[in-house]
């Protein structure tokens, strides 16, 4: 029998039984963990509320064998809050369904258990904190998580220079299975041509250009999320559920 320690944002809590749950959470060393927290439901203990969905918590497990992950689940005996990003989640309508789809879209990336995730983890702990300071629209964090969560699960895509040939961009025809723009000479049959101002809205939100991505004319911010969902369902065997609730 083992203790561990890990920090971990809390992507679902489910019911188990009449007084326990089982928390998902992806965390720092160990990648997506499920394990069982005993007793949060029957008392209205700080430690249940600890462990609701968004808050950034930092965990002491105890697991039956040596590793974390593998026999049985482990139990959540300690839970700090590093960060309780909740609040301002779940209590903002567009903040909250953008939230829940960035969770979903991290357990779909990270979904082998015990397997570390740290790019991931650190990209969804960095959305979280963004998304709760309100600071940007919602939808924006929401896509500029998921071209991020694409990019560091090995499909990232390019907005500027062609996807195939690699020539200098401005380039137009974006292609799905190609991974971003392709020039004239690359270009496929079933290429979108989206507008150039979209290209540059999805290139700014990849690399974290807010200044750009906040200026840019809402039309071209509707045009960009139908391109990002679409570009991640085609690397996601099914589609993020929650998706459908974003408001655009
Ligand atoms: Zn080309």
């Amino acid at each position: 029998m083992s203790l561990f320690r890990d920090d971990g944002v809390v992507l679902r809590a489910q019911k188990l039984g009449e007084a326990d749950r089982i928390i998902t959470l992806l965390t720092r060393q160990h990648g997506k963990v499920r394990a069982v927290a005993r007793g949060v439901r029957k008392t209205k203990s700080k430690f249940g509320a600890r462990l609701e969905p968004f808050s950034h918590v930092d965990v002491q497990f105890f697991s039956r064998g040596s590793e974390l992950v593998g026999r049985g689940l482990p139990l959540c005996t300690q839970v700090e809050t590093i960060a309780p990003y909740g609040g301002p989640i779940v209590t903002d309508y567009g903040r909250y369904t953008a939230g829940t789809a960035m969770l979903e879209t991290a357990e779909r990336f990270a979904e082998n258990e015990g397997e570390p995730a740290v790019q991931q983890y650190l990209l969804l702990v960095g959305a979280l904190r963004t998304l709760a300071a309100g600071l940007h629209e919602s939808h924006l964090v929401l896509d500029a998580f998921l071209l991020r969560s694409l990019a560091v699960n090995g499909y990232g895509a390019s907005f500027t220079d062609c996807a195939k040939c690699g020539l200098d961009g401005p380039n137009r025809f974006f292609s799905l299975p190609a991974g971003g723009v392709l020039c004239g000479d690359c270009r496929v049959p079933g290429c979108a041509v989206p507008s150039p101002e979209t290209l540059v809205l999805l290139g700014a939100l990849l690399s974290g250009d807010w200044q750009t991505a906040d200026a840019c004319e809402p039309r071209y911010w509707r045009e960009g999320s139908g391109l990002v969902a679409a570009y991640l369902q085609w690397h996601l065997e099914r589609g993020i559920r929650s998706m459908r609730y974003v408001e655009k």
